[in-house]
């Protein structure tokens, strides 16, 4: 009995039945892809930069001294600019293109998902993709962040010098598009979560909220306190590439 093959075929099933697929995507799909843990107790950041990572992204830290912030922002977009979206990335942009996926949610601020294709990305955590002046609201887009990133210890407005800050949530921050994520949870008939332990509220708390099959695919420990185990259908513990491998054979074949 081939464990993997059983349930890529499981979960291809699944997908043909629906039409009303919702992905939730977590740190396990950023780190498939070659970006460093940086959250983990063994993350690259915590060992380079001897930080505690909760920090990094802790607003009040952000106010009293956006340098320390800073350091690891450059850091990361570094890291950004040398990795690529992964078969799973591609796999659920395909899932959108033939008209079966309604959108992704996402706790990475990577933007993977929209560089393999996928138009419907609700950023939980916001993204690096634009930037704004905490003083004036002014904003910037991509390129000119990360140029004014790397041109200084703090990037500031160059209408009233207020500190700039990327469009990422903090801790201590509200999250984004809960509203419209709810909305899309509620809706899914097979709801993904994917490289999540789902250990982060809300986040852990929209596949509950689906009426449809729930997935998880994740490698490593789970927390159930927020999802009853019998609303899982399939759980799989395994590398996400190599299971979402599986399921395209599965499909292509089928
Ligand atoms: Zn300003």
């Amino acid at each position: 009995m081939n464990t993997l093959r059983s349930a890529a075929s499981f979960c291809s099933d699944l997908i043909e039945r629906s039409n009303r697929i919702v992905l939730l995507s977590g740190a396990g799909m950023s780190t498939s892809a070659g970006l460093p843990d940086f959250r983990g107790p063994g993350g690259i950041y915590r060992r380079k930069l001897g930080v505690d990572p909760e920090r990094i992204f802790d607003i009040d830290w952000f106010k009293r001294d956006p340098s320390f912030f800073y350091r690891f922002h450059r850091e990361f977009l570094e890291s950004l600019e040398k990795i690529e979206p992964t078969f799973a990335h591609r796999f659920f942009a395909s899932l959108e293109k033939e008209g079966k996926l309604l959108g992704i949610i996402t706790q990475n601020i990577d933007s993977l998902h929209q560089r393999a294709g996928s138009s419907r990305v609700m950023e939980f955590h916001g993204g690096v993709w634009s930037s704004f002046c905490t003083s004036c609201g002014r904003t910037w887009g991509y390129n000119e962040s990360v140029a004014m990133t790397f041109a200084s210890d703090v990037p500031r407005c160059d209408s009233c010098g207020g500190v700039i800050k990327p469009d990422i949530v903090f801790f201590g921050e509200m999250v984004k598009h809960l509203e419209e994520s709810n909305e899309l949870a509620r809706e899914a008939d097979l709801f993904f979560v994917v490289g999540s332990s789902l250990n982060v509220t809300p986040a852990a708390l929209l596949p509950a909220l689906s009426g449809g099959n729930i997935v998880v695919v994740n490698k490593g420990e789970i927390a159930l306190h927020y999802l009853p185990p019998e609303r899982i259908d399939l759980l799989v513990e395994e590398d996400i590439d190599t299971f979402f491998r599986a399921v395209g054979k599965v499909r292509a074949s089928g």
